[in-house]
């Protein structure tokens, strides 16, 4: 480049700037767009270990693109968090997310929605939330969880543990994600006030046969329990691994044993049907 300047720009370099602007430009159209068409909220059931039955749901974005393509957050979580486009995203999922839980009543148990450490940064997101709730007075808020990473503590300024105290106030309960996959997980039991713990499926995929696996997953479970936190085990694909868990008394299990994320007007089906049987 000249003089001493030497600029090394590979291919996959480019195709990684490439695709990382095509994401930032798909997304600023959808939120330009119809949300509920453009970024379609789907949902996975969460269940009792011991019957199966489904308890609760975690709520999972999905982008619509132009021409009818569903993507997975995969594609577009990491620029709306990059861009903070992740905050207008964020809070179009929580509205929607209760709107379901208000529609399915009885029928579900809670909702569990993803909350990226950005939005916990913004000093509007726990007014936001608590006109949410006010909006809608007959809504347990207990039966509305949000879900944070580890990630969340680092980074910012705020003090987010001040902050999830103020949304455990509003009666929302708090899960940990991704538990165990983090640097300091002891660290973020001891300081944030949570009521659920998402172990991560990594310890949970061939649980069966792995007993290093199943004695890390029998301690967290017994230090969950001991704090008086919930636990649910993610990524349960297979029914031995079901079985291991059952065995240890987990309880709570989400995974494609039980189902997968599907549109709300499918799960609504899948809850009516449990109802009937
Ligand atoms: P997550 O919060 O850990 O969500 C669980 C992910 O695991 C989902 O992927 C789900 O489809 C997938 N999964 C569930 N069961 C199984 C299983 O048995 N096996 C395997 N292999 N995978 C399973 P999805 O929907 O692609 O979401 C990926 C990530 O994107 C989420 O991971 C979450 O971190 C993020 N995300 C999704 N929706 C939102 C959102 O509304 N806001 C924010 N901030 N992040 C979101
Ligand atoms: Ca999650
Ligand atoms: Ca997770």
């Amino acid at each position: 480049a000249g003089g001493n300047r030497l600029h090394i720009f590979s291919d996959d370099l480019r195709v990684q700037v490439r695709e990382r602007l095509d994401a930032e430009a798909r997304l600023r159209e959808a939120l330009a767009g119809d949300l509920v068409e453009t970024l379609p909220i789907w949902f996975q059931p969460i269940v009792s270990a011991e019957t199966g039955g489904i308890t609760g749901a975690e709520a999972l974005v999905r982008m619509r693109t132009p021409s009818g393509r569903i993507l997975g957050p995969g594609h577009f979580i990491a620029a709306a968090e990059e861009t903070g486009l992740i905050v207008p995203l964020g809070e179009h999922v929580l509205r929607r997310a209760v709107r379901q839980l208000l529609e399915w009543g009885d029928r579900l148990g809670y909702m569990s929605v993803n909350v990226s450490p950005r939005q916990l940064a913004e000093a509007d997101f726990v007014p936001m939330l608590a006109n949410l709730l006010a909006a809608h007075p007959h809504l347990d808020p207990s039966r509305l969880v949000i879900e944070i990473t580890e990630t969340a503590l680092l980074g910012f300024s705020v003090d987010v543990r001040e902050r999830l105290e103020m949304i455990k106030a509003l009666g929302v309960r708090i899960a940990l994600d991704d538990f165990g996959t983090g640097y300091s997980s002891l660290t973020w039991l001891q300081s944030v006030p949570a009521d659920v713990v998402k172990l991560d499926r990594s310890f949970v995929a061939g649980l069966s046969g792995d007993p290093r696996k199943a004695s890390i997953i029998e301690a967290v479970l017994w230090l969950a329990r001991s704090l008086g936190m919930s636990v649910v085990a993610e990524g349960v694909e297979d029914p031995a691994d079901w079985q291991a868990l059952r065995g240890l008394d987990c309880p709570s299990c989400q995974g494609y044993l039980f189902g997968k994320p599907v549109p709300a007007a499918e799960f609504g089906q899948v809850l009516r049907r449990a109802v009937e049987q």
